[in-house]
């Protein structure tokens, strides 16, 4: 027996680092867990309240096209219903726009480094992956409109990128999309959109009517908390969502995801509450990295992606041993740099004063040496 070869090539997706393990690891009591965009603040308390309701209904099969959630949304979003396809998680659309598009023959373009996922999917896919380097942390749009030929199917753009915090603003997103061919499609993946501020950002859902070839990627897992229920969307075109729906599994959401995405979506306080504090957050980071002269990307995210210019495995490990669990820049490209989700205030304090400390020991360390 023989898998598809590509699959020989891949690794399973590298999650951060689970909290049980880490006590277990080093005997902490306590851990803080700022390695995978979650919110800190968990989700709306009304998402409880719809998760217990809907417990009355495990025995029955979700309803695989969400109409309830749909009607809701498509009124939130002000897009048609047909406009919409939910996912278990953003990351089941990106699976599920590779499988309708992507396979042999055919190529996808995306920045280096992004989120991980467009490519995994296109190698499973067995399509060429273009990667075009990023540009001090965003896109370079040029080189990604020179890479398309005849034969690219998706072009993904993720605003704000992860891991480099940056967006593409509307200037730049209107000349791209005048300039991609229309065989192409352009998803835009914007799993941050919540915590955006950044007035110069593109309503790219305004952009629908005009490019059938736009879907936009969108998920409950970071501002509205649900990370663990697995529940995103997209939203494109009605043609060509009509056509993608086949690749979808019956009943890819479930009823308890649906039913506390729709209580999200009617505390949007709690959304504008959180983005705030995540605003103040960032701050906290950016007077850090000001004072130590560090170098960081200006982020519209809810993590921040620093520049230590020290071996990012080394500074991850000291942290994790204090209990705090990072993400290690050298698995997203960048050896030197760590990206820390933006957490509470505390939280923010405490990561802060850890890293203080380390680059005081390590700075001392060097002047005894010289
Ligand atoms: C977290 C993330 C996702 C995936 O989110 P899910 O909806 O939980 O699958 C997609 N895109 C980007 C850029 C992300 O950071």
């Amino acid at each position: 027996m023989e898998a598809k070869s590509q699959l020989l090539n891949l690794k399973p997706y590298q999650p951060g680092k689970p909290i049980e393990e880490v006590k277990r690891e080093y005997g902490l009591d306590k851990i803080v867990k700022l390695a995978s965009n979650e919110n800190p603040y968990g989700s709306s308390p009304s998402v409880k309240d719809a998760i217990v309701s809907e417990a009355a209904h495990l025995g029955l099969y979700p309803d695989g096209y969400s109409a309830e959630l749909r009607e809701e949304l498509s009124e939130f979003l002000g897009v048609k219903k047909g406009n919409l396809i939910f996912g278990n998680g953003s990351d089941e659309v990106v699976q599920i726009l590779s499988r309708s598009f992507l396979h042999e023959g055919t190529n996808t373009v995306m920045a280096a480094n992004t989120f991980p996922q467009y490519k995994h999917n296109a190698v499973i896919e067995g399509a060429e992956v273009r990667e075009v380097p990023l540009l001090n942390g965003e896109h370079d749009l040029n080189e990604m409109l020179k890479a398309i030929d005849g034969q690219t199917k998706i072009v993904w753009l993720c605003s704000p990128n992860n891991p480099t915090g940056h967006y593409i603003d509307q200037k730049s997103f209107e000349t791209f999309m005048a300039e991609v061919p229309p065989h192409v499609l352009v998803v835009s993946d914007e799993a941050y959109y919540e915590y955006v501020e950044a007035e110069d950002f593109p309503e790219t859902i305004t952009y629908l009517d005009r490019y059938p070839n736009l879907v936009i990627l969108r998920t409950f897992s970071k501002a509205y908390g649900l990370a663990a229920l697995r529940i995103g969307y997209g939203i494109g075109d009605e043609k060509l969502i009509t056509a993608i729906e086949p690749a979808r599994e019956p009943f890819n959401t479930s009823r308890i995801a649906q039913a506390a995405a729709r209580a999200a979506i009617k505390d949007q306080d709690f959304i504008s509450t959180c983005s705030e504090r995540n605003r103040e957050g960032l701050q906290q980071f950016y007077d850090f990295c000001q004072k130590r002269g560090l170098v960081y990307y200006p982020s519209q995210a809810n993590f921040i992606l620093i520049d230590f210019k020290e071996d990012s495995n080394l500074l991850f490990q000291h942290l994790l041993e204090r209990g705090y669990i990072v993400r290690s820049g050298s698995a997203l490209g960048f050896p030197t740099s760590l990206r820390i989700t933006i957490g509470d205030k505390q939280q923010n304090g405490e990561i802060i004063e850890h890293l203080e400390n380390y680059l005081l020991v390590s700075g001392n360390t060097e002047k005894e040496t010289v």
